[in-house]
């Protein structure tokens, strides 16, 4: 098997065409021609496998699917200009009216207003907060056709057994979606456990570099061939040439920057874990029982997005804190190179936070590319400008 750091540099080389040059040229065209009305011919009657139009397929865009394909251990990826594309399309393509979706765990939100927009076109949905096989196997109904997880979940970073679920789904014939955004390819590998299909939002560390949103899908050749015919044909929700030329540039240093942030995400969390301002932290790399079960048996390293809470839920001294950072930026994504801070406390949103079981002080935090001491002084500094 070709090693990941050799896909993300190599792969499908032969595809980059003219020139000899190194770096895949941004074939930056919206329509190919023919040479003759045969070749036309031959290229229409099978348009995701050559080019024809860019709102189909485009040889810059070609090549880091492959890359992505290759790297996820898929057979097929499509690209689109967001995550939400690449959701979004999916589940249109697998879903029609009369259908059931059965969500597992904490989703990302904008994910879970589309599921919720779906009851538009008479597709229900439910969510159940547990792995075990029997809540999986009661919630299951006669008309559920997709079982869609993150592993780990989003704020409390839970992680849920792929093994498990993708079992119980394929005895029921349930196509199983899993969102890997948080630990990449590079971390975790859902499709060697049977999930069907992987989704990432490339606009965080596939990007990486806090320059481009998109996203991808990587499943077997038929579900991918199906959700190019269906949902990116016609929901239309493209890559550009030059975002998939910028993902191909980010992609060949992933591996290496998910070196680094395993590397620092370890130290900072060893920080907070000995300090006594800090009363709660989730993250894999912390976790007990058999969530740290799940993290060996599931994750091959650790990124780098955490939460955590302060001893007390004073909303003030919350803004004080948040304002008191230097390297750390204020602000939502993450993926790239910045480190970043984000409450989940809007200060209108209690009843929220408490239906989610999301603490007053509950506190994002992304660690990005800086030197991790000047990030745990950083973090010190603004513990001390409260705690006095
Ligand atoms: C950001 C994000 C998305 C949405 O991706 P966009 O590229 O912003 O559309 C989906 N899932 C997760 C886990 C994300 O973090």
């Amino acid at each position: 098997m070709k090693k990941t750091r050799d896909i993300c540099t190599h792969e499908s080389e032969s595809n980059i065409g003219e020139y000899s040059a190194v770096s895949m040229p941004i074939v930056q065209t919206s329509s190919f021609k023919f040479n003759s009305y045969e070749d036309f011919l031959d290229i229409v009657s099978d348009e995701k496998n050559s080019y024809m139009y860019t709102r189909g397929s485009n040889p810059t865009t070609k090549l880091i699917e492959n890359r992505l394909a290759k790297l996820e251990g898929g057979e097929a990826c499509k690209v689109f200009s967001s995550g939400m594309a690449a959701i979004t399309s999916t589940l249109f393509t697998m879903l029609k009216s009369g259908d059931h979706i059965l969500t597992i765990g904490t989703i990302y939100g904008q994910t879970v207003s589309f599921i919720k927009y779906l009851s538009k076109f008479n597709v229900s949905y439910s969510n159940i907060a547990s792995d075990e096989k029997m809540d999986i196997e009661s919630a299951i109904k006669e008309n559920t056709k997709v079982i869609y997880i993150e592993s780990p979940s989003s704020q409390h970073m839970r992680l849920y057994d792929l093994e498990v679920i993708s079992k119980i789904a394929k005895k029921n014939n349930i196509i199983t979606i899993i969102d890997n955004t948080w630990s990449t390819a590079i971390f975790q590998k859902p499709i060697e456990w049977g999930i069907d299909i992987v989704i990432h939002s490339c606009s965080k560390y596939i990007g990486g570099s806090s320059d481009v949103v998109a996203g991808a899908v990587i499943s077997k050749r038929d579900i991918v061939d199906d959700i190019f015919e269906n949902g990116h044909q016609t929901l239309g929700g493209v890559s550009s040439p030059f975002n998939s030329w910028l993902l191909l540039r980010s992609l060949t240093t992933l591996p290496i920057r998910m070196k680094q942030h395993d590397e620092s995400v370890r130290k900072v969390i060893d920080f907070l874990k000995s300090d006594s301002r800090i009363k709660a932290i989730y993250h894999p790399y912390c976790s007990e029982g058999k969530q740290k079960e799940l993290a060996k048996k599931y994750l091959s390293g650790y990124s780098s997005l955490l939460s955590f809470e302060l001893v007390d839920n004073d909303f003030n001294k919350l803004i004080k804190f948040v304002d008191s950072f230097k390297l750390f930026t204020i602000g939502v994504s993450w993926g790239g190179f910045e480190s970043l801070i984000l409450p989940a406390n809007k200060g209108i949103n209690h009843e929220d936070l408490k239906a989610r079981g999301i603490g007053e002080s509950h506190i994002r935090l992304y660690v990005g590319l800086e030197d991790p001491e000047s990030l745990i002084d950083d973090i010190k500094t603004a513990l001390d400008k409260i705690y006095i």
